[in-house]
């Protein structure tokens, strides 16, 4: 059983959504923020893969890595476009600044966890002068006023994984929210990994033995209310 965050989250939010999405392959609709976070992810990769990027680079990889997905029509499309400009101008203010040096972009993590793999995608990890290494990860909407529990369980997934398959030791752990050019940012605290382990482990084996039991508690905010055989919220 290969158990990504994703794969993590959607059991933990309903098991027979699970079931639905990555057995049954039912798709989750993209959407128009969405669409243009997948842009937005896609270019600052590419930018920050480049040698010395400047900053028409990132236009040149925005353009290069947009997709067209997920808009109901063109000028749906064409303001999508522009808010990610925004958000890019907005990102560049921030570069400027930026007294870190950036390790590693899109980086992938796999480790063994029992007979289980577990595997994810850093968004970055940066060095800061001082030594220490800052985990990111990319939020392109949502609001950066939204406290980040200490135990955020994405942030603690991908502290988790950097220490477990890349060595490498983890002091903070980053939301940056790129369209307010806010962080969120929490130490990283490695007291807590064995309960993490445990429910990563514990999800696999559940997911691995077939158990789909329905949570209907999830229903209003689920993708696939409309049509699930076990739906409680079909308005
Ligand atoms: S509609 Fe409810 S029961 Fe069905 S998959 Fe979604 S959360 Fe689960």
């Amino acid at each position: 059983m290969e158990i990504s965050f994703t794969k993590l989250r959607v059991y933990r939010e309903c098991p027979w959504k699970y079931q639905l999405q990555f057995v049954a392959g039912w798709r989750v609709p993209l959407t128009p923020s969405g669409s243009l976070g997948l842009s937005l992810h896609r270019a600052l990769e590419c930018f920050h893969r480049r040698d010395n990027p400047a900053e028409d680079d990132l236009w040149a990889c925005y353009e290069s890595r947009w997709l067209n997905a997920g808009y109901a029509d063109e000028p749906a499309r064409e303001s999508g476009r522009a808010k990610g400009r925004r958000i890019l101008e907005r990102y560049l203010e921030d570069e400027r600044q930026r007294r870190t040096v950036i390790e590693a972009v899109e980086r992938e993590f796999v480790y063994p966890l029992g007979r289980h793999e577990v595997r994810g995608m850093i968004d970055r990890i940066d060095r800061h002068p001082d030594g220490r290494l800052e985990v990111i990860d990319y939020k392109t909407y949502g609001s950066g006023d939204e406290t980040v529990p200490r135990d955020d369980l994405q942030l603690r997934f991908y502290g988790l994984g950097c220490r477990e398959a890349l060595a490498m030791e983890p002091d903070l752990l980053t939301m940056y929210f790129v369209a307010e050019g806010r962080k969120v940012t929490v130490p990283y605290d490695p007291a807590g990994e064995g309960e993490l382990r445990a429910m990563i482990r514990e999800a696999a084996d559940q997911i691995e033995a077939g158990k789909f039991p329905p949570d209907a508690s999830f229903c209003p905010r689920c993708d696939f209310r409309k049509r699930c055989a076990f739906s409680q919220a079909r308005d």
